[in-house]
């Protein structure tokens, strides 16, 4: 099986002027296409007015490593899902709406180059691409398609909190908290919902609302836990009424495992798609 050598590819989303039926065929039959590929799993793409812009693979750091997974550039969403069959079945889709995006560049590290951080209120985290090439490219059009649907629709950067990117469990052997507690198999390690931080079981005790996250309230570290409240009692006593009550969030639970697309299970084996990694590339359709 020969591979494109670019692993982003691009769908002539900038021919706008040659925007005819041809394109927009084109552009519905791969959309059809991703929707097909996610199947059950996914929400439907297809939305008047939307473009694929582009589609390819980038390693996403993950709470136990980095991980390959699909992304596709829409624009008005950047989407990504777990990697099942290359080109033919992913699962674990996430959305997120370009007008809440915002990048930020991550220097190299080691091994680990060419990254960058997805940044929006419901998720964040860092993604490298295979090249230095690979990253402007991604860059430069993500940004393009933030700055034009912000245009488009007369709004300015989003400056809601951003959900804060988690600290990888690997870079932390004791408690970022109480610098005492050992992680051991027992001791489990336990991510600040607010401030991204891996701590001990008692060192995140409290819960809070944060609804872009979760409805119901999630995990929080000593620390964020008193600054929150320390915010809210100010709210409120500016207020009069507190304004904390959980709206309805379809697919969070507030639980541990379900706001990381990890597969806990598998802690430790090597799975499928690590093996895949860089395997496929960026791609354009012109
Ligand atoms: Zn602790
Ligand atoms: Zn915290």
């Amino acid at each position: 099986m020969i591979h494109s050598r670019k692993q982003f590819m691009l769908y002539g989303y900038y021919d706008n002027e040659s925007d005819d039926d041809v394109n927009s065929e084109a552009n519905a039959r791969r959309i059809n296409n991703v929707e097909q590929c996610f199947g059950s799993s996914g929400q439907p793409l297809g939305i008047p007015g939307r473009v694929l812009v582009g589609e390819g693979v980038l390693t996403k750091m993950c709470r136990k490593k980095p991980k390959p997974r699909q992304f596709f550039l829409f624009n008005d969403a950047l989407v990504y899902g777990n990697i099942i069959i290359h080109k033919k079945k992913y699962n674990k889709q996430h959305i997120l709406p370009l007008e809440d995006v915002k990048l930020d560049n991550v220097a190299d590290e080691g091994n680990l180059r060419n990254g960058w951080k997805i940044m929006s209120p419901s998720k964040s985290f860092i993604v490298y691409a295979a090249t230095a090439t690979e990253k402007k490219e991604w860059m430069a059009h993500i940004r393009k398609c933030v700055n034009d649907i912000l245009a488009q629709r007369g709004l300015r950067q989003s400056t809601s909190i951003d959900s804060p990117v988690w600290v990888p469990d690997s870079e932390a052997k004791t408690c970022m908290h109480c610098r005492k507690s050992e992680f051991t198999v027992v001791n489990r390690r336990h991510h600040c919902r607010h401030c991204g931080i891996v701590a001990c079981n008692p060192c995140t005790g409290k819960r809070w609302l944060l609804p872009q996250q979760s409805s119901k309230p999630i995990r929080v570290c000593l620390t964020c836990y008193q600054k929150l409240s320390n915010e809210a009692s100010e709210f409120s006593a500016s207020r009069k009424h507190s304004v904390i009550t959980g709206g309805d969030h379809p697919n969070s639970s507030g639980e541990d495992s379900s706001e990381d697309d990890d597969d806990p299970a598998r802690d430790g084996m090597p799975s499928a798609d690590q093996i895949a990694i860089h395997d496929a590339h960026f791609q354009s359709y012109d």
